[in-house]
């Protein structure tokens, strides 16, 4: 080997080189990462909306010892807690030792997913079909979700207030949902329609049962929208609704398959939900991690993000704010000081470069796959429009935290610039004075009902948090 000249040492020393976890991972700690990805899995598939993922989610605190908080009871030091907000949206808060003046940090992540809700009168019969109609719950495209195999989940609060979980099709020997789309053979106009315009909102029409009412003589009904009485009744039996239940139901439409492993090397994980459930599951297991770290440290779960986090279980909600409060007072800070000195991760997907679409990403700036977590010291559209864009310091400061840890990490921008864009629940907490920046999981076909991430780059998401939090 000849000895290296000044400029390759040079250059060694001073440019950046992106490394992903092959190059950097011994094989004990990249099987780590795949038997990590097995736990997530399992939580993942019982969390297919969010008030699946908050029940999930306690089930995990329960057994690490977290106990039920509600605003206005007492909080300690070394107290372990989660708030259930409505069902919807959850907080771990796991408090420290340290003066709360010193700020708590804060993992935000959100459980919330694209996907088709029903509307409150869903269900009617057309030519020899009962559908119930839909309307599609964040940034969705639309043909995507036709041809597969859909579940229903949700609840109905019935006329009398008793509540009733729905879940129809994940079970080995359930029946499952679809939306038709036309044979190629006749399809000639739709081909032509621009992408985005092949389906409509209204079109979304999902098949629920093609068979009439039998009459207990063994003839069909002579009743008027047989097919419909006979789903009606159905529903009847097994959960004891009305067709007026609907109007106080929430009820989702959501992909049927549970996650998998993707490829023959079993590196990706393919599944609806990732966004975000890939980094909310990391923000809880970060937490149990850091049990003995002196921080007080909150894992947010919200909901509504991808409807833009308004209502009272979004991020735009005051709820968080109103638990920093509660934590300031109970522990003896000035609630302004702790906000002022907190930090937080809003952990949320990022754009993962697919080289099937290279004319969306600038390359150099974007996620590669299993290079660790994207961080987003920005987000936004055009001219960073809508963006709370974290500092230098700040960026500094996380990276410095994760560089310690050997993390692995990137910076990730959305795409190209004026490509398109879109925000997270970032500026919403820093607009409270809490430094916050975006960083998470590289996705591939995001918002898709089967989306796909490297089981290295969930991993470095538990890593990354952890080290936060400690
Ligand atoms: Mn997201
Ligand atoms: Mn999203």
């Amino acid at each position: 080997m000849s000895e290296k000249t000044k400029g390759q040492t040079m250059k060694e020393e001073l440019f950046y080189k992106k490394k992903n976890a092959f190059e950097l991972k011994s094989a004990e700690e990249l099987n780590e990462a795949k038997e990590y990805a097995k736990k997530y899995v399992e939580w993942l598939d019982k969390s297919k909306t969010e008030r699946e993922a908050v029940n999930a989610s306690i089930e995990l605190l329960e057994k690490e010892g977290y106990k039920e908080y509600k605003l206005g009871d007492k909080i300690n030091a070394g107290d372990k807690l989660y708030l259930n907000n409505r069902g919807k949206s959850l907080f771990a808060i796991k408090v420290g030792s340290e003066n709360i003046e010193n700020g708590v940090r804060i993992c935000a992540a959100h459980i919330d997913s694209p996907r088709l809700d029903l509307k409150q009168h869903p269900l009617f019969e057309n030519d020899g079909f009962a559908y119930f109609k839909t309307h599609y719950y964040g940034g969705i495209r639309k043909y995507q979700w036709a041809t597969i195999p859909l579940a229903i989940h949700g609840v109905v609060t019935k006329a009398n207030g008793e509540n009733v979980d729905v879940r129809i099709g994940d079970e080995a020997g359930d029946p499952v949902f679809c939306i038709t789309d036309l044979l190629p053979h006749l399809a000639k106009d739709q081909n032509t329609r621009p992408l985005g315009q092949a389906f409509t909102g209204e079109g979304l029409n999902v098949v629920i049962g093609t068979s009439p009412f039998i009459e207990e003589d063994g003839k069909v009904t002579p009743a008027d929208e047989k097919i419909k009485l006979n789903v009606m009744i159905m529903l009847n039996e097994k959960y004891g609704i009305t067709e007026s239940d609907f109007m106080s139901a929430e009820l989702c439409i959501v992909p049927a398959q549970n996650a998998v492993d993707v490829g023959m090397d079993r590196w990706l994980i393919g599944s609806y939900g990732h966004d975000d459930r890939v980094c909310a599951y990391p923000a809880l297991t970060a937490l149990f991690d850091a049990k003995d770290s002196s921080h007080t440290c909150i894992a947010a779960l919200a909901d509504k993000e991808e409807t833009g986090s308004d209502g009272v279980t979004g991020m735009q909600c005051c709820l968080l704010f109103d638990i920093i409060d509660e934590l300031a007072k109970n522990l003896g800070g000035n609630t302004n000081v702790v906000r002022m000195n907190s930090k937080c991760l809003s952990a949320d997907v990022s754009a993962c470069y697919d080289p099937n679409y290279p004319e969306v990403s600038e390359k150099r700036n974007s996620a590669v796959l299993h290079c660790g977590l994207g961080l987003a010291k920005y987000t936004g559209s055009g001219g960073k429009g809508g963006t709370s864009d974290a500092s230098a310091e700040l960026v500094g400061f996380v990276r410095k935290i994760f560089d310690d840890a050997g993390v692995i990490w990137q910076t990730a921008e959305l795409g190209k610039v004026d490509m398109g864009g879109g925000g997270t629940v970032a500026k919403y907490i820093a607009n409270r004075n809490v430094d916050t920046v975006d960083i998470g999981v590289p996705v591939l076909s995001m918002h898709a009902p089967f989306e796909l991430i490297s089981k290295a780059d969930l991993f470095e998401a538990h890593r990354a948090f952890a080290a936060f939090c400690k």
